[in-house]
This record gives C-alpha cells, structure tokens and sequence, in this order.
C-alpha cells in the first residue's frame, strides 16, 4: 500500500563532511585504524553524506560490504596502499595544509581526472567564436546546461565522475549564473530539441531559484525544445525535496507549468542500488513526480561492489515499472577516479545486463546498455559472438558527436579484461574503428566541433 504523503515524517537536512567524519554516530563502533583509513580517502576523494543515508539507506549490520555504504563512504581500496598510507602520514603528523594539499592533488592527478574530451571538444561556441560558459552540447540534439547554484549534491557518490568538481580541482568556472547565453545559443541553434540541466545535483536548489534559470527558457520563443531534463540523484539521496514542504509543492507546480508550454519534463533519476527505491518516502516523491506529468527516466552506472548483480539490476527495473518511471540506461563506470575499484570486465557487464535484462517485460526493455560515454560518443556492448571464427563484442553507437555514425555497429576483438573503449582494438584485423579518421580532423582542428542546422563542420 502507498503511504499517504503525511504518515512519512519529513526531517531536518543534516550533513556530513570528511571534516565530520568523527562525528557520524553509525561510526563510532568502526576501530580507529579504519576510520583514518577513510580519513585519508576522503582527503583525495569526494565525501558527503546526510542523515537520510545514513538512517534509512545503508545497513550498519553489513558494512563495510553493504552497497549503500560503498556507495557513499570512502574505502581503503579506493586508493593504492602507498597512496592511503602517503595521506595517513601527513594527517597523523598533522602536517601544514599547504604540504596535505599538494600530496592530496598528486594523487587526484594521477587520476585521470578530465577523460572524453569534455573540457576541449564539447564546449560550444557562439557566432563570434567565443566559448559558452556553462554548457556543453556534445550531441546535436541535446545541450547540457550546467546552472551555477546547482553544482552540488545531497550526498556524493563515491564513483562519481565528476569527482574533481567537489574535491575543488576544478573551479566553477564551467557553470553558468544564468540562463540568457544559453537562450542565445538555442535561438542560433534550432536542431536543439533537448535541454538537459545538470550538475552537480540541480535538484539541490531550491524552487525559486531553479526558475530564476528556467523562466528565460520558458519565456523566450524556441519552438523546437522539445524537452526539459533534469539530470539528479535527489528522489535517491534526499526523495523529501519532492514530498514535504512548500518547496516541494512549488516543484510539482513547476513541473505542470513546463507542461504546460507543450513540452515533456523529465526528471533523469539516478537510482544504483535497490534500496534506493524502497523507502516509503522515494516511492511517494516518484508518484507525486508522476502524478504532476514529470517523466521520470532511471538511469545509474554499473559498479563493483555496489551494483555488480542482475538482481539488483531486475528488482529495480521492475520497481521503477510498478512505479510509473521509465528504466532508461545503464551506463559502463567511466576511466576517471577510482576506477581500478570500481570497474566490471566489459563481458561482465554484458552478462548482468542481458541476465536482468532477460527477467522483465518489455515495459522494462526501454533501457539501454552497458553504455560506454567516451570521447565519440555513447557505445553500447550489443553483444558477444564469433564471427567466422573469431570471437568479438558487437557494439553500438547509440549516441554519436558525429551524428552519421547513429546506430551503426561495429566489432572489436574480444577481451576479456576490457574495461573501457579504449583499451579495444578492431576486429577482423582493421586497423581503425568507423569514428576514428572523423574524431581525428575534430582533434586536429583543436577548436573541436560547431554544429548547424544540417550536421556537424568541423571548426
Ligand atoms: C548522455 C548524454 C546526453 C543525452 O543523451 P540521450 O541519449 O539523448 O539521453 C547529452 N549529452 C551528453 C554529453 C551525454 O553524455
């Protein structure tokens, strides 16, 4: 039965940082060597997490295995041991935070902390040729639009790939104050029919502040916007934003007044683990989303020791169904941060997916992947076969920077230890996949790609 919405308690907002470690109450039975051990990753890598989470989403009978906590709480593993150990020195020695910083900010560049071209090739360019702050439009389609207030989030994911935004190695410079450039550029752009507003967490801000960006959008004459997206882990991580509170309600008006102008509201939800969606008060904050006319599309990357089992992925596909949501993507861990930690084989990947994938209705078929996010684009591992006697991943261009290789496959050779895009070579002994020689003239021209109306010129 569905909870109605004031048999939930609501409850105050808390959070906690890595400066907070020592102050989680769930932690104090954790011996001392562990928690200085999180201490130290959590100097290199992103850490918040508030009450809800620790409260209601992870099981402190089951730690440090339970995927909730892997999700939000730094591991040793994350690291290399030298690594740990490096920081651990320098805080147990309570070195001089000038001296913590530079050991901190050795180990996050060795990182790899800005892979898939996306500070070269995807930042867009106006008439003048000047670059637009704050926006990203790497798929002629769809422009990303990063609001400066939304550049954070209710908790952080421990995967997260834009890791180095909320351990400060990226300043804020990317996000935009307001919308009126990116009005600019969809007016210079009609082949844009999708706004995807992104972050950090846009859900973090508040009503009024979301249209303070939304109002030009909604205001101004462009025809062809089709879609407003919402990328956020909010119904996730903090599902009250949605269901308690004036702000809440304003929300659900927000979402009926995009509606109104004839246009779909999505809210891209990401949901990794199952327990996620379980809580009476995410289920509420789906159905009033639901209930307002937003669309609700789920979508979270594959990770080991989180969500590495066809189970997790079917009960949530089936939940998100009963739900009214749409199950949309599932994305392959991308080649950033702690990868080594956190990255399944791509014929793991394969297999969970297809073992979930075989156990929904075709209601829940709408999702796509793995999905690789690389520097061409949006590569699905379609399948695993043999070919005339070899063995080889058929894979998928489901999204393209080059709008002409949409939906074509192509091969690579099998291997079993792949992870990522690039670590694949062609099969059938050619020499280059079909987007190579085009992603070559985008590097070579450096100031990578300027869309029109009929498709890509390479600036
Ligand atoms: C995934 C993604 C999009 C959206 O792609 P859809 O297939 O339309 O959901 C847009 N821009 C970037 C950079 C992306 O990675």
């Amino acid at each position: 039965m569905l909870q109605p919405v004031d048999s939930i308690a609501t409850r105050d907002f808390k959070i906690f940082g890595k400066q907070q470690l020592d102050k989680i109450p769930q932690l104090q039975s954790l011996d001392p060597e562990t928690r200085l051990n999180m201490r130290a990753v959590a100097e290199v890598l992103p850490f918040r997490v508030n009450n809800y989470v620790l409260d209601e989403l992870i099981d402190w009978d089951n730690i440090p295995n339970d995927p909730m906590f892997q999700l939000s709480f730094p591991q040793p593993g994350m690291l290399q041991p030298r690594q740990v150990q490096a920081v651990r020195d320098l805080l147990a020695a309570n070195a001089p935070a000038a001296r913590l910083a530079q050991e901190v900010q050795r180990i996050q560049y060795s990182l790899n902390p800005h892979p898939a071209g996306q500070k070269s090739l995807n930042v867009p360019q106006d008439a003048q040729g000047q670059p637009v702050a704050g926006m990203q439009h790497k798929y002629r389609e769809t422009v990303l639009f990063f609001p400066m207030a939304g550049q954070t989030c209710h908790s952080y994911c421990t995967y997260c790939f834009r890791w180095p935004q909320f351990v400060g190695l990226d300043d804020m410079k990317f996000a935009s104050r307001e919308s009126d450039s990116l009005v600019r550029y969809l007016k210079e752009h009609p082949e844009v029919t999708s706004i995807l507003l992104t972050g950090g967490d846009p859900m973090i801000m508040r009503t009024e502040v979301l249209e303070q960006y939304l109002n030009p959008i909604l205001e101004a004459d462009l025809p062809n916007i089709a879609s407003i997206r919402i990328g956020t882990k909010a119904p996730a991580w903090w599902p009250y934003r949605f269901t308690h509170g004036e702000d809440a309600d304003a929300f659900l008006r927000l979402i009926e007044r995009v509606r109104g102008t004839g246009r779909d509201m999505a809210l891209m939800a990401h949901f990794s683990v199952k327990r996620e969606l379980e809580t009476a008060v995410a289920q509420q904050a789906i159905r009033r989303l639901v209930n307002a006319g937003a669309t609700v599309r789920c979508q979270a990357p594959l990770i080991r020791h989180v969500n590495d089992n066809a189970e997790n992925w079917r009960d949530m596909w089936r939940t998100q169904v009963r739900l009214g949501a749409i199950p949309y993507y599932m994305f392959v861990e991308r080649d950033t941060g702690a990868r080594g930690y956190f990255e399944v084989p791509l014929h793991s990947a394969y297999d969970i997916f297809t073992q979930a994938y075989s156990q929904v209705t075709g209601l829940a078929r709408t999702v796509r992947g793995p999905s690789m996010s690389c520097t061409p684009g949006k590569v699905m591992v379609e399948g695993i076969t043999e070919v005339r006697g070899e063995k080889v991943f058929v894979l998928k261009m489901i999204q393209a920077r080059d709008p002409a290789w949409v939906n074509r496959v192509f091969f690579a050779r099998y291997d079993e230890k792949a992870t990522w895009m690039d670590q694949l070579r062609p099969a059938f002994g050619e020499s280059e996949f079909l987007f190579e020689p085009g992603l070559r003239a985008m590097n070579e021209a450096g100031r990578g790609q300027v869309w029109c109306e009929d498709g890509l010129r390479v600036a």
